[in-house]
């Protein structure tokens, strides 16, 4: 996932306007995204809506407090790891441990100082970046993985539908594996793998987010891209993967492999990320059908 700043939306949860606008005018002059919300139980319905990268959240409000917002969120598998600061008057001792106890990653008691809100939020931000790159690795071909990609996806649905921005995801995977498996043996599959997680990483952008999806087959997602610009990609992929000679160490003729990719653009009918990359894994299909070795757009 990108680090950019301008890809990290920030949530503020404040009952007080002012503290509230302070907050957003710091963050947003430092090149974050911000949303806002008054209380907990809007700033809940605003997380599950938007996927914030971090909360800042006061604890005393009306309704759902700082807390509870707190607590509620880590409880949850899709928001478990969210970034949490809280932002409070409270500033007694064990009003900081009960915040760290239930589970944020940072206490800053006001009136606070604007560059070490923003140390706070960077370093907080950053932390958790790397922990997820780290976990969320194939041990393979060191490409992210499913579920760095299912993270991910979610994330970009979140931001393509906010923004109304182009989405793609493409689907892809190595024709007949089983029979080079078979013929050539695991060891050879393997390095057919790796080699090709490095073109593909070669030929697509800074931008996208490239993953093993499972055996042999990666998820591609590609923002700010429409469908036919991400067949335009993928087809030059799969002409440069096709060229490929590998040796399998018989001294006969190298051998080569094809791949088949189906895409899908992300449509505001997307609901779920298995709505998105259902409709990839049916284009993939019919790209498989229609004799393999070629890009099918859904
Ligand atoms: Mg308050």
């Amino acid at each position: 996932m990108t680090s950019k700043k301008e890809n990290q939306l920030i949530l503020a949860v404040d009952d007080t306007p002012n503290i509230l606008k302070a907050i957003q005018y710091i963050l947003t002059k430092a090149g974050y995204p911000v949303i806002t919300a008054r209380d907990g139980d809007e700033a809940f319905i605003l997380i599950r809506k938007e996927r914030p990268a971090l909360v800042i959240s006061d604890i005393m409000m009306p309704g759902l407090d700082g807390y509870e917002l707190c607590s509620r969120l880590r409880s949850k598998e899709a928001t478990s790891l969210i970034p949490f600061i809280f932002l409070s008057a409270k500033d007694t001792v064990d009003d900081r441990i009960k915040g760290i106890q239930t589970g944020a990653d940072a206490y800053l008691t006001k009136p606070f100082h604007r560059d070490e809100l923003l140390a706070l939020v960077e370093t907080v931000l950053t932390r958790h970046r790397i922990y997820i790159e780290q976990t969320m690795k194939d041990g393979l071909t060191a490409l992210p993985n499913r579920a760095y990609l299912f993270k991910t996806l979610d994330n970009e649905m979140a931001r393509a539908r906010r923004y109304r921005r182009d989405l793609s995801v493409v689907m892809l995977d190595i024709d007949h594996f089983k029979s080079v498996n078979d013929t050539y043996g695991h060891l050879f599959g393997d390095k057919v793998l790796i080699n090709l997680a490095g073109t593909l990483s070669k030929e697509v952008r800074r931008q996208d987010i490239l993953g093993r999806y499972g055996g042999e087959e990666f998820l591609i997602i590609l923002p700010e891209t429409t469908g036919d610009a991400a067949a335009a990609l993928m087809e030059r992929c799969r002409r440069k993967i096709a060229d490929i000679p590998y040796d399998d160490g018989s001294g006969s003729s190298p051998v080569s492999v094809t791949i088949s990719a189906g895409i899908a653009e992300f449509n505001t009918d997307d609901h779920s990320i298995e709505d998105l990359i259902g409709r990839a894994d049916r284009a993939l299909y019919r790209a498989k059908e229609n004799g393999r070795d070629q890009v099918v757009v859904g």
